[in-house]
């Protein structure tokens, strides 16, 4: 009987187990991962206070029963032997594989400045990492924060605390918010529009160091000469894909772990998904990290089915943000910088209304949509984009409507017919199987917390 061993609890991980199941009732499937399966996803509403922390669980013990799982929470792989074909966990174990999925995902980056290891200095990655922030905020009436990076992740954050009405100071060392995520001038609409909601960003600053005052708060010292006191500074500075278990394991790397369409590793038997993998890229013979959910979903499915001994192709992720800025929409997609490229781009200041979508020859490569979220058409000719993107769809003769009705989308896409090809594209040639774990079900957010109380207990210690 086959033999399947996962690294991780995430979405890759969670997801690559459900999809061998799929295919292969009776394998054994072992998941060893050191935190409760969870969404990263959802740790923001719990900041936010519109869930509770069991409700950013993915998966409990009745479901891993269902799906015949040995689920070992609390369980963290040291090193990866392939000549052996088994990994071993920090308790010393042995666990032998036949297949192997690493699913390890990315950690934060950190500073290297004077304070970056103080009290209340820290990143916002984990379900540790959230429970400590709302621990150090708890007696605060008014907390202050400073959000050291304003990037996809920070601003996810940021807004989570908007919605608290804390205090909120944003420092970005590049020129504008968002760098990897929008251009100057969509960026400059989202800074006006924070600085109108009482969030300060300093941008072109980087921080020097962070000091403590007598009273307990932080004071974070900018290359500007400016200071600002604050009771949390988070650090939100990008991610690394956790690629420490593959490296000694001779499994090849560059920035992450490099896999092939069928998200197998340089090392046969074993695969990789999600924010730790280097993979494919959609209509394009790159490799990159795309450490966002939809991919390490995608390419979890992927792994489950060639692991299950299917031969599936992944076509390759789309690079895609997709960002609430306290009830700014932010929406980038692909290629949006293309240097070579040229582009349709419109703005309106206010209501702020901003779109620029990205042309190689008659093909829309990227966007950058930004407008508040009650414009419905913006939100929805954001979708449509995504469908000329995910289909590869030419334009043909519509491109010249389109620079002449930029705002027109709707007939363009019917009429090349990309809502037909959408509705052909499934990731594995067949509908996909709703989830196993269903948060709708207040029972099994019951039963789902036997893991989290293993994990809470395992951090005490
Ligand atoms: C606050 C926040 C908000 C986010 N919001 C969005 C969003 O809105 N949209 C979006 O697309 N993406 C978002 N993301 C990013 C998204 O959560 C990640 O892309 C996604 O979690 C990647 O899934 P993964 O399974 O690859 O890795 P992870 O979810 O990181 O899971 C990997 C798991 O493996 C475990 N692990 C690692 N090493 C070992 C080991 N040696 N042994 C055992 N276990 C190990 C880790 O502890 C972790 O539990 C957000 C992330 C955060 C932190």
């Amino acid at each position: 009987m086959t033999r399947h061993v996962i690294v991780g609890g995430g979405p890759a991980a969670t997801n690559a187990v459900q999809t061998i199941r799929q295919y292969d009732a009776q394998s054994e499937i072992v998941l060893l991962s050191d935190e409760p399966a969870h969404s990263r996803m959802a740790l923001p509403y719990w900041i936010a206070n519109q869930i509770s922390q069991d409700r950013i669980l993915t998966a409990n013990d009745t479901m891993w029963r269902e799906l015949k799982v040995d689920a070992q929470i609390g369980a963290r792989v040291r090193a990866i032997h392939p000549t052996k074909m088994s990994v071993e966990t920090e308790d010393g174990k042995q666990h032998s594989y036949d297949r192997l999925l690493i699913a390890t995902g990315s950690r934060p980056n950190s500073l290297s400045i004077p304070g970056i290891d103080g009290k209340n200095v820290q990143p916002c990655w984990s379900i540790r990492h959230v429970e400590s922030l709302l621990d150090s905020l708890r007696d605060k009436p008014q907390p202050r924060v400073v959000m050291i990076g304003a990037g996809f992740i920070g601003f996810i954050v940021l807004n989570a605390m908007y919605k608290r009405g804390w205090s909120l100071t944003v420092i970005e060392r590049e020129k504008h918010v968002l760098p990897r995520m929008l251009n100057a001038a969509s960026a400059s609409m989202v800074k006006q529009w924070l600085t109108q909601r009482n969030v300060a960003v300093h941008c072109g600053v980087s921080v020097q160091s962070i000091a403590d005052t007598s009273d307990g708060s932080k004071l974070v010292s900018m290359s500007s000469g400016e200071k600002i006191t604050a009771d949390l500074v988070i650090v939100a500075i990008g991610v690394r894909p956790n690629i420490e278990l593959a490296v000694p394991a001779g499994i090849a790397t560059q920035e992450g772990i490099l896999v092939d369409s069928r998200m197998q590793t340089s090392i046969p038997n074993v695969y990789a998904a999600g924010d730790v993998t280097q993979g494919p890229v959609l209509h394009s013979d790159l490799r990159q990290v795309h450490a966002i959910q939809p991919t390490a979903v995608d390419q979890g499915r992927i792994a489950g089915a060639n692991m299950a001994g299917q031969a599936v192709s992944y076509p390759g992720s789309l690079l895609m943000n997709v960002l609430d800025v306290c009830g700014l929409q932010c929406v980038s997609y692909g290629s949006w910088d293309e240097a070579q490229s040229t582009s349709l781009e419109s703005r309106n200041e206010m209501p702020p209304n901003y779109r620029n979508v990205v042309l190689d020859a008659d093909r829309i490569v990227g966007a950058i949509f930004v407008g508040q979220a009650n414009d419905v058409g913006m939100l929805t000719d954001a979708g449509m984009i995504k469908g000329f993107l995910q289909t590869g769809t030419s334009l043909g003769p519509w491109l010249d409507y389109l620079r002449a009705n930029p705002f027109d989308l709707r007939r363009p896409y019917i009429a090349t017919g990309v809502p037909e090809k959408l509705r052909k594209l499934t990731l594995l040639g067949a509908p996909s199987q709703t989830p196993a774990y269903r948060q709708s079900n207040p029972q099994d957010v019951q039963r789902g917390r036997p893991h989290l109380a293993t994990y809470q207990a395992m951090q005490q210690q």
